[in-house]
């Protein structure tokens, strides 16, 4: 994962809760299988593209020309339009903060083991 945006721990943390919430019965109950596995990778693979789509076009179209020492002597539309329409400036900010797939904890709450 690339670090652009500073998502990546995001996108990890909500990795961990897809995981959990698909895998904790199956491990608990000792039924685990590849198919738990994969239905954790159905879920969580598309958020994952997008996320890295998004990093790529902003490393190719900004970073890439940065470092190379030709930085864009505009900002892009889409930052015009976010200045033009205050409103849509949560848009982003929930990508950021939420990602393009909230998860949720759905686990049962773990019982201490004693000693
Ligand atoms: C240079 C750089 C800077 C970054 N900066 C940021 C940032 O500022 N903010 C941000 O949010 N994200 C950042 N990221 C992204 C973020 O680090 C990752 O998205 C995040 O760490 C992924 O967490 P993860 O738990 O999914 O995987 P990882 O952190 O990669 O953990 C996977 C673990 O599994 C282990 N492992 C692999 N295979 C096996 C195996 N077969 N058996 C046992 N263990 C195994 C690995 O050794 C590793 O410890 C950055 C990434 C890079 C490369």
């Amino acid at each position: 994962m690339s670090p652009i945006g500073g998502v990546g721990i995001n996108l990890a943390v909500q990795d961990a809760v897809a995981a959990a919430n698909i895998l904790a019965e199956p491990l608990r109950g000792g039924t685990l299988t590849d198919d738990h596995l994969a239905r954790v990778q159905g879920r969580r693979e598309w958020p994952t593209r997008v996320t890295q789509s998004i990093q790529l076009a902003i490393q190719n179209r900004v970073v890439r020309r940065v470092l190379a020492g030709a930085a864009p002597s505009k900002p892009p539309f889409i930052l015009k339009l976010l200045d033009w329409l205050p409103a849509l400036r949560g848009i982003p900010a929930r990508l950021v903060g939420i990602g393009v797939r909230p998860e949720h904890v759905r686990t049962a709450e773990a019982t201490p083991t004693s000693g």
